[in-house]
């Protein structure tokens, strides 16, 4: 499989008045073409930053990209002139957020806002562009499209500006769409419909799709790989398989039974992981999870644990999976 994004060493930082918050400290993971590629993690562990770094979309400053590069179709978005930036954003990487408002304007027709992607992008009339405004609500599964392009965004529910902000992002054809928790304000039926929708344009399309999300169920449901962040670096990576199966980082471990599964006793109780990530203006000096793992040991306190693969395929960054740890504790 090919990669259509790889993200290597990636660091960022922004400037708070409380000093310098690094968001981003070493991350690297890839997208393959056609994959989906969740990347979950509680709030603040990064993965938004990282989303809106591939995008660039984030000020800078107080935002500073450190170190690594973001290789996009083969070409480091680092080095791309803003201009060139301004016709990637939208034509060929899309993103979708979680209230659709910041990306629709009130203002204007849905439709006009749908045209005014297109042509932005591609060399075509204005009756082709409003032509394909209506396939691409019509594609959403909006009901009477034609109608409907003439509507403005507070005439949509919740669900169908939701709808309609993934048609304005895939009216395109992007190579990579990035969902930022797309379904975490709608209710479980509308995420339902959201999700297959993503999914089955996904198949029409072949476009790949970075997925942000603390919702495992949601990962399950969708993802082809995953990459579980902890303040600010990867703890894992592997298949949704099995990642899900044989989870190899004890916080990987805590996410998991954080969560209600159909197999559970019903008397089992969830457990959630106790304390809270590290303060990243001053981030610890060993493993980052070090003050909530039940498995700590003392090389954990002061050394950081590389990104190892564990298993075939999958990485993690802990010491258990040290040979010297192996007699202490098995995972
Ligand atoms: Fe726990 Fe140590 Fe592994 Fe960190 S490196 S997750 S503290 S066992
Ligand atoms: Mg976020």
């Amino acid at each position: 499989m090919k990669n259509v994004l790889e993200v290597k060493d990636l660091h960022v930082s922004f400037h708070t008045y409380a000093g310098e918050v690094k968001a981003v400290r070493g991350v690297d993971f890839s997208v393959g073409q056609g994959e989906t590629v969740a990347i979950v993690g509680e709030s603040g562990c990064g993965k938004s930053v990282t989303a809106k770094s591939i995008m660039r979309l984030l000020p800078s400053p107080p935002v500073q990209y450190k170190q690594g590069t973001i290789e996009f179709q083969g070409k480091n978005i680092f080095d791309v002139p803003e201009k060139e930036m301004q016709r990637i954003r939208g034509n060929q990487i899309s993103m979708i957020f979680q209230d659709p408002m910041t990306s629709l304007n009130p203002t204007s027709k849905i439709g006009s806002q749908i045209m005014e992607a297109v042509l932005k992008h591609n060399d075509i009339s204005k009756k082709a562009a409003a032509e394909k405004a209506i396939d691409m609500l019509k594609l959403v599964g909006i009901p009477q499209p034609d109608k409907r392009v003439n509507q403005y965004p507070h005439e949509f529910s919740g669900g169908m500006r939701q709808r309609a902000m993934i048609a304005m992002a895939l009216a395109c054809n992007p190579r990579l769409l990035i969902a930022d928790e797309p379904t975490t304000a709608l209710d479980v039926t509308i995420q339902a419909q959201i999700l297959e929708l993503m999914k089955k344009i996904q198949k029409e399309t072949g476009t790949s799709i970075i997925l942000i999300t603390h919702d495992l169920g949601v990962v399950a449901e969708m993802a082809d790989r995953v990459v579980v962040m902890y303040a600010g670096q990867v703890a894992e990576t592997g298949t949704v398989k099995d990642l899900f199966a044989n989870p190899q980082h004890p916080y990987t471990m805590g996410l998991l039974n954080s969560i209600p599964r159909l197999d559970m006793d019903k008397s089992q109780p969830l457990s959630p992981i106790i304390g809270t990530p590290p303060d990243l203006i001053e981030p610890p000096k060993g493993c980052p999870f070090f003050a909530r793992c039940q498995y700590a040991m003392r090389v954990c306190k002061n050394h950081d644990p590389e990104l190892d693969e564990v298993r075939s395929n999958q990485f993690a960054a802990c010491w258990l999976h040290h040979p010297m740890a192996q007699k202490r504790a098995s995972v």
